[in-house]
């Protein structure tokens, strides 16, 4: 029997609804659930890790931020649909937990953004290399930006 990591969420967690509800929404349901969800200890970041087992199956774990997870739901549900995307050509690329945030990244978070009303992560009048640091931080950045300027 495999010990259970104690830093997975359970079952029951809001994070997994939250998983099944993007994934309806962005991804057509046509993502497989990854084997665990994790929290993270004493950090702002979140990542996909995908590695092999026994087996020759991956094993695909979404790491979340802990603090978001219990203080700040909405950045919480924001970094697990980051993600997503990551995991999303993780899987078209058999697996290699890609974690760049290159053009393909860029492309598909924008489609994802606009139907969510959000500015795309290549924002005029900044580089190749800002777009880059932009793309690592989609949705949270677009979201704050869509905020700013709709206060003025
Ligand atoms: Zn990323």
């Amino acid at each position: 029997m495999t010990k259970k990591n104690p830093n997975a969420l359970a079952p029951d967690h809001w994070i997994w609804s939250k998983f099944d509800e993007l994934n309806a929404q962005h991804f057509r349901g046509q993502l497989e659930p990854p084997q665990e969800i994790l929290r993270l200890q004493s950090t702002t970041w979140a990542a996909l890790t995908v590695n092999t087992m026994a087996n020759g199956t991956p094993c695909r774990l979404i790491w979340l931020d802990g603090e978001a997870l219990d203080t700040d739901p909405s950045v919480a549900a924001d970094s697990l649909l980051h993600e997503m995307v990551h995991y999303e050509l993780a899987a078209q690329a058999n697996g290699d937990g890609d974690q760049t945030h290159g053009t393909r990244f860029v492309v598909r978070a924008d489609e994802i953004g606009r139907s969510l009303g959000l500015p795309s992560c290549c924002l005029p009048g900044f580089t190749a290399e800002q777009h880059l640091q932009i793309a690592r931080i989609w949705p949270k950045v677009q979201r704050q930006a869509v905020q700013i300027t709709s206060a003025k």
